[in-house]
């Protein structure tokens, strides 16, 4: 169980008055058991690199959304780039504190077969969006004992993932294990999932968003074993860290 939990609703609300108060427009894709599933958009004048975050789509994972509520009460969603943003994926799952939803299913493996009305509903609003230039999926592991992250980079772009290992590494320990989650790492803390027959079937997000939206997409997890206001940092230092480096 999260050492605090996280309530959908408060935090719809408190998401919701941050993000207007910071320019941006809410959308509301859909809703489930009358929990609201809400997109947040800010468009910035002239070119700009897009990027999208989301979180919430394990609901005993909650550090990533409180990591972009703070990100933005702190103003960094700013002009630098056209944002998105999906701070709550899966409400149904914190009313439980399950990582599945109300109805047990995985929502982070049903981005083929959309069988979840979460996933449907996300999925018609992402087909409405455009191509990213960067995909950040905000993650936490029950099994790890440090940061890592998964990197899709099919068109081989520089890689920013020496930097977010960086940046996670000033606020807690990289995972050491150089077999995460059932992968070969690539270098500590990193795994790039390269035709892996595990993600052929039963899509995560991120490999949703590769295939439709663009061509880099981390997937960061923060160790669910460590302090909430610790994984929360690290959330925020990594997400800062892939912004900043992308703009460089
Ligand atoms: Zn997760």
């Amino acid at each position: 169980m999260p050492d605090q939990p996280l309530d959908p609703v408060d935090f719809s609300v408190q998401f919701s008055s941050a993000a207007l108060a910071a320019g941006f427009r809410r959308q509301d894709f859909g809703a489930v058991l009358g929990h609201p599933l809400s997109a947040y958009t800010k468009r910035s004048v002239g070119p700009r690199p897009r990027i999208y975050l989301s979180a919430g789509m394990h609901g005993d994972e909650p550090a990533p959304p409180w990591a972009l509520l703070q990100l933005m009460r702190e103003g960094f969603f700013d002009r630098r780039c056209t944002w998105f943003v999906c701070p709550l994926l899966n409400p149904t799952g914190f009313l439980h504190g399950t990582r599945e939803n109300h109805a047990g299913l995985d929502l982070n493996r049903d981005y083929k077969s959309l069988q979840s009305a979460e996933t449907q509903a996300h999925v018609r609003w992402l087909r409405q969006q455009p191509n990213f230039d960067l995909s950040l999926c905000l993650h936490e592991d029950w099994e790890a004992q440090g940061f890592y992250l998964y990197e899709l980079n099919p068109l081989n772009l520089p890689s920013l993932a020496n930097d977010l290992i960086e940046a996670a590494r000033v606020h807690g320990p990289i995972e050491i294990a150089t077999v995460i989650d059932g992968r070969e790492a690539a270098g500590p803390g990193i795994i790039r999932p390269v035709s892996d027959p595990l993600l052929r079937e039963s899509w995560p997000e991120a490999i949703y968003l590769r295939n439709h939206h663009g061509p880099l997409d981390y997937t960061l997890e923060t160790p669910s074993t460590l302090p909430l206001e610790q994984r929360i940092a690290t959330q925020r230092a990594v997400v800062r860290a892939a912004v900043g480096a992308l703009l460089q």
